[in-house]
């Protein structure tokens, strides 16, 4: 089934020029690079989709915030643009910025976690799940089942498993539930989003066993989108009309700016209406990162963060955005390679282990792929599977990941509908010969995210 692609709602005014190097220099790049794309160089690159992360392309309106921004150390008048447009969308009280998302999860978690206690999220992300380790505390997941079949196509893939939720509470005793964390979109289960009903629900619960709320709001505009296509009751809502009524239901949110707010480096903590929690956070965040006022960015930062914050919520940039997304799984669909569907917002997850029946889960189908990726089209992608979730901490043995997945993360605003083509047309070149692609072994590796740094080979 043809999607036709939806047309840039912008026009190019600066461009960066990017070379393909040849087949044969790419076989030699990568082996340079021991099978781990995170040691290419970037401008061995032709298309790199390795993370929608501080990678998307800043508008002119946000490269003229820059020449303006302010950089008074105390009270800057960026500082207060950004605040104002931080509670006109979310409707909180109060607006902290900090220099990224981990460094958001670094100043509020340690006030509300430590020894002894647990936080619950749909999913937890990396960083996320670390900082709630480092607090002290544990970090439980409690997602949908349908979220662990790449096949099963349904509208909210993303959401809480509520009644989970509400046994894991008991079990664990709701004064030991230091916080309950909401990630929208559900980054690490491909982008897939969550509903307001589900908002609302995982709120109700959490109001009943007083446990505070806080919303992972990385792809919050993307989320929106989602419930507008999918959700009755928001068909005729605007994007900052669901995005207030989603963040209504929450008491904090930790925000990576590098996502849906298109600029490459920010973060912002929101707090709905706790001052002596917010006295905490300035605080902290005056340790950390430095005064409330800046929160480790520049002025410059901070101003194009604030017209970021709008730009992320406009409709026809998420249309074609989404769209983007729609229409390389749509090619997807006709070849017939599976991924996490529907496809979720930031990127296509293509599913190595249906690709690769014949590489076992400990020789890395996703690493394959995403190393087959880059010969045959420069294509930079990652891996989501066993070799970056890496081994146990007690028996060192490698663990099985649920998923497979090699990642084609999406940077907003940077690639055209032809390098969709090319994303495309290497997948199916890659498919068609799947059954000669190898697995690889580990030949050295660090003891912690190995995925970075480790060494690898294919297994001949
Ligand atoms: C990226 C991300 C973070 C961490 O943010 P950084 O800006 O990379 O520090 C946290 N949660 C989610 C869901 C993310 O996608």
């Amino acid at each position: 089934m043809a999607i036709k692609y939806v047309a840039e709602p912008f026009r190019i005014k600066m461009v960066e020029s990017i070379k393909m190097l040849t087949r044969e220099e790419r076989i030699e790049k990568i082996k340079e690079a021991k099978y781990n794309l995170f040691n290419l160089k970037g401008e061995d690159v032709y298309i790199d989709l390795l993370t929608d992360s501080g990678t998307n392309a800043m508008s002119d309106k946000q490269w003229s915030g820059m020449m303006v921004g302010d950089e008074a150390y105390a009270g800057g008048r960026s500082y207060f643009k950004l605040v104002e447009a931080g509670q006109d969308i979310f409707g909180y009280k109060y607006i902290q910025p900090v220099h990224q998302g981990r460094a958001a999860e670094k100043v509020l978690f340690p006030l509300l976690l430590g020894k002894g206690k647990y936080a619950i999220s749909n999913m937890f992300f990396d960083t996320t799940r670390a900082h709630v380790e480092l607090s002290g505390a544990r970090a439980i997941d409690c997602v949908v089942e349908e979220a662990k079949d790449p096949t099963i196509r349904a509208p909210f893939k993303g959401n809480m498993d509520v009644e989970k939720l509400e046994k894991l509470i008991n079990e664990l005793g709701p004064e030991n539930v230091g916080l309950v964390v909401m990630t929208i979109t559900n980054n690490s289960a491909g982008g897939q989003p969550v509903s307001v009903q589900n908002m609302r629900d995982v709120s109700a619960v959490c109001k009943k066993y007083g446990i505070p709320l806080d919303i992972d709001a990385a792809r919050y505009a993307e989320n929106a989108f989602f419930v507008k296509q999918r959700e009755e009751e928001f068909k005729d809502a605007s994007i900052k009309e669901i995005v207030k009524e989603m963040f209504s239901y929450a008491d904090y949110f930790t925000m990576s700016a590098k996502k849906d707010t298109i600029v490459n480096m920010g973060g912002i903590i929101g707090i709905k209406e706790d001052d002596e929690l917010y006295q905490k956070i300035k605080g902290n965040t005056i340790s950390f990162e430095g005064f409330t006022s800046y929160g480790g960015l520049s002025g410059r930062d901070l101003e194009a963060l604030a017209v970021g914050l709008y730009e992320g919520i406009d409709e026809d940039f998420l249309r074609y955005r989404i769209g983007q997304m729609e229409y390389l799984a749509a090619k997807l669909d006709d070849a017939g390679i599976a991924y996490q569907s529907p496809v979720g917002g930031h990127g296509v997850f293509v599913d190595a282990k249906a690709m690769f029946p014949h590489i076992p889960y400990n020789e890395f189908p996703g690493q394959a792929l995403a190393v087959e990726l880059y010969i045959e089209a420069g294509i930079r992608t990652c891996d989501i599977g066993s070799y970056m979730l890496g081994n146990d901490p007690d028996t060192g043995e490698q663990l099985k990941a649920d998923f497979e997945f090699t990642r084609l993360a999406i940077p907003r605003r940077v690639y055209t509908q032809a390098h969709f083509d090319i994303m495309a047309d290497a997948l199916i070149a890659i498919k068609e010969r799947a059954s000669q692609v190898k697995g690889y072994r580990i030949t050295w590796e660090p003891p912690v995210l190995r995925h970075f740094q480790a060494h690898l080979e294919p297994i001949e």
